[in-house]
Formats: structure tokens, sequence, C-alpha cells
């Protein structure tokens, strides 16, 4: 087994006291989330709702459970019941599902705004413009079982780090952005969710405060 214990330490070593580990283990077996789990780590992120919904069955309840990927509306009622925060919440759409399900079960549930900053042609993210205008609209204000905690993004898969930097710092600037104008008053809007394996010590000279990180702790994934 991939030493994980020895891996989260490493990276909890080069984390300051403001940034969080979400520790990413889509594709890893349960062996290697108790793994970490017994160091101490709680806070895991997942990408699959299927393989989420089978780990969450037999691991130990006080895991706080964040779903990072691309989430179907369709599939928001099956982690509704469990779920701490949907990180890459990217439209109105899915925000409202994901409403009416956390209402359902007398819940709220928090999310991340993803952004889409990376010059890849993903699908997925909302430009800042969208963004922007989604909140400049309103309407999420009334969805009360939704909590807002800050927004999320990748940047671009490059090795120009630069480029990497530049994008964090947009992020960083946008979310100064939106919290003045949006939540100023609100203390829960407080995370930027940026930095994985390859870019998390980046991310963290750019303000960063909860990084996820799967491959250098758990090891390759096999798909
Ligand atoms: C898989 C994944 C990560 C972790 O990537 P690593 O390179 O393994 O650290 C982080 N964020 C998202 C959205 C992911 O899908």
């Amino acid at each position: 087994m991939f030493d994980v214990a020895n891996k989260l330490h490493e990276v909890l070593g080069n984390l300051p006291d403001s940034v969080r580990l979400v520790a990413i283990s889509k594709f890893h077996p349960n062996e290697y989330i108790e793994a970490a789990y017994n160091e101490g780590q709680r806070v895991f992120g997942e990408s699959h709702e299927q393989e989420l919904a089978k780990k969450v069955e037999t691991l130990p309840s006080d895991i706080e459970w964040h779903f990072i990927g691309h989430l179907q509306t369709n599939k928001v009622k099956y982690i509704a019941p469990y779920i701490a925060m949907i990180e890459a919440c990217d439209s109105l759409k899915l925000m409202k599902e994901i409403n009416k399900q956390a209402a359902k079960h007398d819940r709220v549930i928090k999310v991340l705004l993803e952004l889409h900053l990376a010059e890849e042609a993903t699908k997925y993210g909302l430009t800042l413009d969208a963004c922007r205008e989604l909140l400049e609209a309103g309407e999420w204000r009334e969805l009360k079982n939704v909590q807002i905690c800050g927004i999320m993004m990748m940047a671009s898969n490059t090795d120009d780090e630069a480029q990497i930097e530049s994008e964090f710092e947009q992020a960083a600037n946008f979310f100064d952005e939106i919290k003045a104008k949006y939540f100023a008053d609100d203390e829960n809007f407080k995370e930027r969710s940026y930095g994985m394996s390859s870019d998390y010590q980046l991310a963290i000279k750019h303000r960063s405060t909860m990084v996820r990180v799967g491959t250098t702790i758990f090891g390759p994934r096999v798909y």
C-alpha cells in the first residue's frame, strides 16, 4: 500500500494554519481513506456519486464529505442527506436543486461557486461575468437551505507557473470583489478552494484557504 500516513503528514506540514486540507480520495479504496482517518484527517473529497455512496455506508460517520466533481441535477438527491459541501456549483439551476433536496432533509448544504479561469475549454465552471450575473440577479438569496461559502477553481493544466499563479491571483481578486459586493456581512463566505497535488504550494501563495490534494497523499489513481 502507498504510504498514506507519511504522505499526509508531508502535505499537512506544508500548510499554514489558515489552509484546510481536503483529501481527494476518488478511486481509492476504503483502506487508504482509513489510513488517513487514523492520522486525524476528517475532510475528504469525492467526485462520483455512486462511489461516494458506497464509501459513506462503510466509513466512519464523522467524516466531512465534499463533493468536488461535476454534479448533475438529477444526482443531488442521492448526496443531499449527508454531503457537507458541494464545491462545484456552477449554475443557479443546480443551486436551486441543492436547496430543494437540502430542505427535504431539513439541512443547510454549503456550496462553493465554481469558476472557470483556466485556458482549457471545459464546459464546467462559471466565467467571472456569468458569476457576476448570477449574484446580481439575486435569486440565490431566497435559497435558505444553501449556504454559499466562497469560490472554487482549477488552474490550467500546464507547467507554466506564471500562468497558474496568475489564475490563482485572479480567483483571489474575484473573491474580494464579490465578498465586498454581496457577502460583506456574511462570515460564512470565506473559502477559496484551489490548489491540487501539482500546484497547492503556489495556491497558498495566492491565499487559498482550502487545498484539494489527492495523488500526493494516496498515489496514482487506478481507473
Ligand atoms: C481529482 C481532483 C483533485 C485532486 O487532484 P490531484 O492532482 O490528484 O491532487 C482536485 N480537485 C478536483 C476538482 C479533482 O477532480
